[in-house]
């Protein structure tokens, strides 16, 4: 299969060297530490709570139900007590509601998941969403309504200072190709799709060892922001482009972060539920590294646990640089979809006073959904979101790369981010206006 490549796109520092060759270390559990655990860690409707106040509770028990098609479960991340449900800081939403656990007891084992003869339903059992940081609920990706043709596994891990999916797919290689080889034929899927950046050559000769004995096509991808993106991952391994507001199932395709297979595996091998995941630590900390944390940890209790701080932190971000959220809060947990935590002092970040746009054109150049952005930022700054819907804001991908790359430093993709959902209001009275 030949590499198609994307349009657009930038070439950030990666500034992974500090933690790439760190294998994965366990954080443990503490006795007595609280761990707060979000009923809302994916996309869709918040789980619904089934533990009171009080009440024991092991390790991968179930404590939040999922409440919609687009919802997941939550287990209980360590055994101990339930001491409050209340809310809980959130980086995107300020808060949200959850169950905080104080730790007690032997966490040694864990409450297995039961596993279905549906296989989709043992994937919802287990609590899955995607890990890549979309955290869609895996089991509805895997009840796709039409003919799915390729399963495309994305080991991109394209956004600079991430090396988690780098290190599971060197620590985990054989589970995660199990994994997708387990939803591949599950799914009756013909193709199955390995697409890894450039930049992890140790990856790819890893996965290179397999692709005999299970049958699957390997992609060196170009080092190149944001390679992960599903559209562009899409167009790049397979030449095929999604259609504007569509899902990559319009083109017979499901993709899956390697992380993601690696739980399909655990949930069906080893009946594991979704309580834990490795999450870079790196930036301003003394002792950056890849550690596997359970859900719920308090990012001040991770940071603590890599050394503390290197010098004076001014902003923590949890996520990559490019696509992440500054953090309000240390108190914040550690969530399904948390990839990484960063730290970053004064003198680590740039000036970002914004000047006013002189045209020249490079956002243009470098957005991957071929859009328009500094057109499109006049529009925000005046609020016009009739025009916002017109020129395909929802078409946006969040990437930043208009923003990284702009000379002005306009924040692009935050007021795209912002209006999406003024725009989105716009577009259903407008559905419903054609519907009659
Ligand atoms: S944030 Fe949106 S507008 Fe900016 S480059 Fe990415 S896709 Fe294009
Ligand atoms: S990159 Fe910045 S300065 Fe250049 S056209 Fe775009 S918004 Fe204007």
């Amino acid at each position: 299969m030949p590499f198609f490549g994307f349009r657009g796109g930038v070439h950030p520092d990666y500034n992974k060297g500090a933690t790439s060759g760190k294998p994965i270390e366990v954080m443990p559990v503490k006795e007595g530490a609280l761990y707060g655990v979000p009923l809302a860690q994916h996309i869709g409707a918040p789980a619904k709570a089934l533990a009171a106040k009080n009440q024991e509770v092991k390790a991968g028990e179930l404590i939040g139900q999922s409440a919609g098609f687009i919802s997941a479960n939550i287990h209980a991340p360590v055994s101990g007590r339930v001491v409050a449900l209340q809310d809980l800081p959130h980086p995107v939403t300020g808060k949200t509601a959850g169950i905080v656990i104080e730790a007690a007891g032997d966490q040694s084992g864990i409450v297995p998941v039961n596993v279905s003869a549906k296989f989709q339903e043992t994937v919802l059992n287990a609590g899955i969403v995607g890990l890549g940081g979309a955290t869609f609920p895996t089991n509805v990706k895997l009840s796709p309504p039409k003919k799915v043709d390729t399963l495309l596994l994305n080991g991109a891990e394209c956004e600079p200072y991430l090396t988690c999916d780098h290190r599971l797919m060197l620590e985990k290689t054989e589970e995660i190709i199990k994994g997708a080889d387990i939803i591949r034929k599950a799914l009756n899927i013909e193709n199955l799709i390995i697409g890894i950046e450039e930049n992890k050559p140790d990856a790819l000769a890893a996965f290179g060892k397999f692709v005999s004995a299970y049958k699957f096509e390997l992609i060196p991808l170009e080092v190149k922001y944001p390679q992960g993106g599903e559209k562009q991952l899409i167009k790049a391994c397979l030449n095929r482009t999604v259609p504007e507001g569509m899902l990559p199932l319009e083109v017979g395709v499901i993709v899956h972060n390697v992380g993601t297979c690696l739980a399909v595996f655990e949930a069906a091998e080893n009946k594991k539920p979704l309580i834990e995941r490795v999450v870079t630590v790196t930036g301003a900390v003394k002792e950056p590294k890849n550690l596997l944390v359970r859900i719920g940890t308090p990012v001040k209790d991770i940071i603590e646990y890599c050394g503390g701080f290197l010098g004076d932190p001014r902003k923590v971000v949890m996520g990559g640089p490019m696509m992440g959220f500054a953090l309000s809060s240390l108190d914040v947990p550690m969530m399904k979809g948390t990839s990484g935590i960063l730290v970053f002092r004064s003198e680590d970040l740039p000036d970002l006073r914004q000047c006013s746009c002189i045209r020249c054109g490079r956002c243009v150049d470098v957005c991957p959904m071929g859009l328009i952005p500094s057109v499109m930022d006049r529009f925000v700054v005046k609020e016009m979101y009739e025009a916002l819907a017109d020129w395909h804001v929802m078409n946006c991908i969040e990437c930043g790369c208009c923003s990284y790359d702009c000379p002005s430093r306009r924040n692009l993709a935050g007021g795209f981010k912002t209006s999406k959902r003024e725009v989105m209001k716009i577009l259903k009275a407008r559905e419903a206006q054609k519907n009659g």
